[in-house]
């Protein structure tokens, strides 16, 4: 049974970057239906008793398992997009420069990341990942998930239009933009601690 990651905050905690109203919906809305959704198509299967990503993983690329594979990842892709924000949570001395040797500075980090997601045509997510050898920024469309890329996830933002358009309209950027004073760096930090290990 998928489990929805708990908030570690309230809806109106990460104002005035993002909204009381827009997290209600995002988290309460959207993330819970495509946990529920994914739980429904599960239930009654072996795949019910699997962690997450063996689900994603089990569902990908199987014709039939097409809208499994999509409200699994995507409730992957909200539990971990939810977890990367918290507002007040300074950057680790170590993540930082690791961030700078590879993207120069944490500016060009923050730009290679907003051209990623104004780039990514229609729905999708923005990723800071751990490749095995290196971190990278990369865009996914739709529900598409770097676990199936062999890829450790450590940060992501969401670009679909649900994630901000109350709050930003079309303006994509400047919510991207915004988001920088509301990452949970400790979050990011252990995960690439683990994924380095
Ligand atoms: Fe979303």
């Amino acid at each position: 049974m998928i489990q929805m990651q708990p908030l570690s905050f309230e809806l109106n905690a990460l104002e005035p970057v993002i909204s009381a109203k827009t997290l209600d919906f995002h988290y309460n809305k959207h993330y819970a239906t495509y946990v529920q959704t994914a739980n429904d198509l599960c239930a009654k299967t072996p795949l019910a008793e699997l962690p997450l990503e063996d689900i994603i993983l089990d569902s990908y690329n199987v014709p039939e398992s097409k809208a499994l594979y999509n409200n699994a990842a995507q409730s992957f892709n909200h539990g971990f997009y939810f977890a990367g924000l918290k507002k007040n949570v300074p950057m680790p001395k170590e993540l930082e420069e690791s961030l700078v040797k590879e993207f120069g500075s944490i500016k060009d980090f923050w730009e290679k990341i907003t051209t990623t997601g104004v780039k990514q045509f229609g729905s999708g997510w923005v990723w800071l990942v751990w490749t095995g050898v290196k971190m990278d920024i990369i865009g996914t469309a739709n529900a598409d998930t770097p676990l199936i890329h062999h890829l450790t996830p450590l940060l992501t933002l969401d670009v679909w239009e649900h994630a901000y358009y109350l709050d930003y309209q079309n303006r994509r950027a400047d919510y991207l933009k915004a988001l920088q004073s509301i990452i949970n760096w400790d979050f990011v930090a252990n995960n690439f601690q683990k994924a380095c290990k």
